[in-house]
Order: structure tokens, then C-alpha cells, then sequence
């Protein structure tokens, strides 16, 4: 679905010599790349702080911890998203309230918002999946009315704009009270190991995060609340700082890779190609097709068999996963998200696109849907 190794020799030299840095010097730790990519990435976000950690999951958890939220309290958050949005909310006992999605973006059905706000509720909690931002000035509008903080799980569409009705434009991310994101191998940003971050431009909340992700410590063995261990390795730091600068053009890969396959495959009889958001650019973290009485299995099946591998994200919502049943959701509780689930295929996209591949991957495509 990635190719890593591709990306990584174009960028060879200077991500061996900034690893190679980091381990003659020895500061393994919280050496200065870490600060030093931090505020890189404040700037290329335009966000007043930067806080950063080991993993996107912790980055979500240390987020819900900082704002204060206790068991109990209820968050707004969709089915249709990776586990981790949701799994630290069970972690921390709150109580995840999930919202339908729209067909067209995959992200929440702001329609719906308003109707799950009860006294209990406590933050909303949008994912920009697949790489565009949710409906993110209609999300605030509902947010300032209820006085509920707003973290994004932007761990897919790092890079992406939003633009609200009166021009203004905002990396996602920046645009809630908190940005959570991932540097996986495989995300948009990614390192070469494990890494997240979290994004605000509230320096009271700034200095709460730092805390959370340190032991609840600011000054040192001094553990003022109840925090994690949750660190950025300097390594880790020593290689986005290497393809930061190289984002944006990833980002065009994966735009103009998209392209291609939506001029190839968009009047294929039962593929929906993905739409894009009025209001936001798409950083084609993933390409998903919806299929329109295809069957999701025979396809993925055959493309298997021509060497061409698929996904699905998710197969499972989380509402139906065994692990949060005790949260009371049954099937057919968010009949979209369910049908989503069913009937979409995310096909291969990375920043190492070529036509030929994607030629091979749309005819294998035709050719199934055709025979
Ligand atoms: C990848 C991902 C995460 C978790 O990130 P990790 O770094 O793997 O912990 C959270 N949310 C979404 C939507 C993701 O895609």
C-alpha cells in the first residue's frame, strides 16, 4: 500500500547523516532535534505550540487528560475511524456518543451533532479521515454554542487546508481547541518507528500538555497531576526533521496520484470515486472507492491474485467491535457508517506513484467489474 523505501532514497543522504548525528552525540532523549522539530512544525502549521510525543494514540489520550475530562463524561466521536480515537476514551472512562458520517467525505455528519449534545457532554472529538478535514466551521459554531473544547484527530491529514466561509484558511489540526497527529511509518508525515504530536494555540492548555506527556511534571520529580511517560525519540525527531521541508510536494504526490486514478476509474459502472470536501484540501492519506453492488470480498480477491494489494478502513466499527459492546451499540445503530464498512476499498497510494502501476491497478479493476 506504501513504498517506504522508495520515498527514503530519494532523501537518503540526509536522513543517514541526521540519524548519524543524533548517535555520535548520543542524546537519545530529548535531544535538541526534538525541540528544534517542533518549532519547525509550529511554523509549517502556523499553530502557537507544537507538543511533541511518542505515538498519535498517546497524543489523543494526553489531550482528553489535559483537558481535565473525568469518567463518565461523554464525547462526540465517530464509529468510523481507526480504534485509537475511541480506545482512549474507554481508557480514561469516558463515554464515547458516536456520530454517522457523511457518503460523500467519510467524515461526521454535522446534521447530527447538535441532537447528541446532552448535559453529560463534554468534548467532540472530529477525525479527518482519509486525509480531508471534517466540517470544521460548523463542528466550532455547535462547540461555542455548548462551550465544548474540540479535538481533531488529524493523524491522516497532516498538510490539509480548511477554509472557512469568510477566506480565512487553517492547517488541520489548528482549528479546534486541539490537534492530535500521528508520525507512523505509513502516515503522511511519517518516521521510521513510532511518534505523534499534539498541536494548540492555547498556551495555558500548552503547558498542561507538556505536563501530561511528562510524568505530570513541569519542574522536575515535582508531579503536580497524574501524567504518562510520553516522548518523541530524537532519533525520530532527526528524521521528520529531514522530510518536513518535503511535505508539501508528498502531499502533491498524493493529489496528483488521486487524480489519476479518478480520471481512470470514475465511469467505471459501480466505483464512486472520492469526492472532495468544498471546504478543504484532501491529503489522499488514503484513496477509497465505494463500490455500488460490487462485492467488496471478490474484489479485493482478485486483485490479491494479480499482485495488487487492497485495504479496508475499517472493516469493523467500533461500535460493533467485541471490546465495546458493553457500550450498548448494536447493529444497525449507525446503518451508514455499517454500510461504509461493507461496500468501500482503499486501493494503493503513496508519494511513489507512477502511471504504469496505477494503468496495472484501474485494468485489474475494469477487468474484474467486467467479467
Ligand atoms: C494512525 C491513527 C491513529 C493512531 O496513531 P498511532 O501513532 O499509530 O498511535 C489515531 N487515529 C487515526 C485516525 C489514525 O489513522
Amino acid at each position: 500500500m506504501v513504498d517506504l523505501k522508495g520515498q527514503y532514497s530519494r532523501i537518503q543522504q540526509e536522513v543517514d547523516t541526521s540519524i548519524l548525528n543524533v548517535v555520535k552525540s548520543g542524546a537519545f532523549i530529548n535531544g535538541p532535534q526534538v525541540s528544534e522539530f517542533a518549532v519547525e512544525l509550529q511554523n509549517y502549521l502556523s499553530v502557537k505550540h507544537v507538543i511533541p510525543c511518542a505515538n498519535g494514540t498517546d497524543a489523543l489520550q494526553i489531550s482528553l487528560m489535559a483537558l481535565g475530562l473525568k469518567p463518565g463524561d461523554e464525547v462526540i466521536t465517530p464509529s468510523f475511524t481507526y480504534i485509537a480515537t475511541v480506545e482512549v476514551m474507554a481508557l480514561l472512562g469516558l463515554v464515547p456518543k458516536f456520530i454517522e458520517v457523511t457518503p460523500e467525505t467519510f467524515n461526521i455528519d454535522v446534521s447530527q451533532l447538535e441532537s447528541l449534545i446532552s448535559p453529560k457532554t463534554k468534548a467532540i472529538v472530529p477525525v479527518h479521515l482519509y486525509g480531508q478535514c471534517a466540517h470544521m466551521e460548523e463542528i466550532l459554531k455547535i462547540a461555542n454554542t455548548y462551550n465544548l473544547p474540540v479535538v481533531e484527530d488529524t493523524a491522516q491529514a497532516i498538510g490539509a487546508d480548511y477554509t472557512f466561509s469568510n477566506g480565512t484558511t487553517k492547517k488541520a489540526g489548528t482549528i479546534g481547541t486541539i490537534g492530535c497527529t500521528s508520525f507512523f511509518p505509513s502516515k503522511n508525515l511519517g518516521c521510521y518507528g513510532d511518534g505523534g504530536a499534539i498541536f494548540t494555540n492555547d498556551s495555558e492548555l500548552a503547558k498542561k500538555l507538556k505536563m501530561c506527556a511528562n510524568h505530570g511534571q513541569s519542574i522536575k520529580y515535582n508531579h503536580d497531576i497524574i501524567g504518562v511517560n510520553s516522548r518523541l525519540d530524537t532519533l525520530q525527531a532527526a528524521v521528520l526533521k529531514v522530510k518536513l521541508p518535503h511535505l508539501d510536494e508528498y502531499t502533491s504526490a498524493r493529489n496528483k496520484a488521486a487524480d489519476y486514478y479518478t480520471k481512470s476509474l470514475r465511469r467505471v459502472n459501480g466505483i464512486i470515486t472520492p469526492k472532495t470536501a468544498a471546504n478543504s484540501t484532501h491529503a489522499f492519506h488514503q484513496y477509497t472507492l465505494k463500490l455500488d453492488g460490487i462485492d467488496q470480498t471478490g474484489l479485493r480477491k482478485y486483485l490479491s491474485s494479480k499482485g495488487i494489494p487492497t485495504n479496508i478502513y475499517y472493516p469493523i466499527p467500533v461500535h460493533l467491535q467485541k471490546g465495546y459492546s458493553y457500550l450498548g451499540y448494536k447493529k444497525g445503530d449507525l446503518p451508514l457508517t455499517e454500510y461504509l464498512c461493507q461496500n468501500t476499498v482503499s486501493i494503493p497510494i503513496h508519494t511513489e506513484m507512477n502511471n504504469d502501476i496505477q494503468d496495472t491497478i484501474c485494468g485489474a479493476i475494469k477487468d474484474y467489474i467486467q467479467n
